[in-house]
């Protein structure tokens, strides 16, 4: 669905921005008793494409409805596509000249919940580059944004650690926690989410004051366990969506440009889209929402074969 709005630039302050997309805070007026007011706008923000991609906020949306995200669909964070017209992107960036490069070429945005909204009062634990919580000290704000990458069954029989525990490794991250775990049924979820309680409560021991106590009180354990056991089928429909029978990834890329016969293009980069996607899981609602299913492109193919072929090593270190 398409909606024109009257949309002014100055109603919408930066919240944040990431390899390509800045996402921006409605901050006019949402009461219906005064004009303008925009009550519908209410919580949710809008986010707008950076100046360094190639794929306009349309093609991402119209990528999305494809049918096949549609075993996915329940989990995807509900979207607008908006039209913006052309001066929009153009004003927001004058006033930004510094913080952020935005695409003036885009007359889109797309209109999504804001699912941080307790954000400005809120602490952040990033335990790793996949994987934080954002909290605040009464704990009624709780949330753990997290990436599960790569989805597989190693293919090598000497294979010691799948691809994401390698590429942790190479950036010697110290909290691993193998997210392959997550396909392995009940015990497979437990020993995850205990990875996570142990890293937490670690760190705690580790800190002083009152970030040691803030730490303390942090228990995610119950209720992570609890929501990750009832969803594990996003998990395993992201497995299913990334692979294909016979298809060993790591090769594929490797190889890339070239194609092996049983791969197309359009499945490389649909499966790169499913290996990038965030989760985002509010601990007190119980609601787990995918975000950035962004279209990838093949101009990347070069960048995605050189990367695996220095990661290969690791894959059969300890
Ligand atoms: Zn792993």
């Amino acid at each position: 669905m398409t909606t024109k709005l009257e949309m002014n630039p100055s109603d919408w302050k930066l919240l944040g921005k990431g390899q390509a997309n800045a996402v921006y805070q409605y901050i006019g007026n949402t009461e219906t008793n005064s004009t303008p007011s925009h009550p519908e706008y209410k919580n949710k923000v809008l986010r707008l494409r950076l100046s360094v991609t190639t794929d306009l906020t349309h093609d991402i949306y119209n990528y999305i409805q494809l049918p096949q995200f549609d075993k996915l669909r329940k989990f995807i964070v509900p979207m607008e596509l908006v039209y913006l017209g052309s001066n929009f992107n153009n004003t927001v960036q004058q006033r930004e000249q510094q913080e952020v490069q935005l695409n003036c070429n885009d007359t889109y945005g797309l209109l999504m919940p804001n699912l941080f909204q307790g954000e400005s009062k809120a602490h952040t634990l990033k335990l790793n580059k996949q994987l934080s919580f954002h909290y605040t000290d009464d704990l009624n704000y709780l949330l753990l944004e997290f990436k599960p990458k790569w989805l597989y069954d190693l293919p090598y029989p000497d294979q010691h650690k799948c691809r994401n525990c390698a590429l942790l490794g190479t950036k010697d991250e110290r909290f691993v926690n193998c997210t392959l775990k997550l396909l392995k049924g009940d015990d497979g979820v437990r020993d995850w989410c205990r990875g996570i309680q142990n890293e937490i409560d670690l760190r705690a021991k580790e800190a002083n004051g009152k970030e040691q106590l803030r730490l303390k009180n942090l228990k995610v354990f119950d209720k992570l366990f609890k929501i990750l056991l009832d969803n594990q089928q996003v998990f395993k429909t992201l497995y299913e969506l990334q692979n294909k029978p016979g298809v060993n990834f790591h090769e594929t890329l490797k190889k890339l440009p070239i194609l092996e016969e049983n791969v197309d293009e359009e499945f490389i980069l649909f499966s790169m889209t499913l290996k990038d996607v965030s989760i985002i899981i509010d601990l007190n609602s119980g609601d787990l929402k995918l975000i950035d299913l962004d279209k990838k492109n093949k101009d990347k193919f070069a960048k995605w074969s050189s990367q695996e072929k220095k990661l290969n090593p690791f894959y059969f270190k300890d």
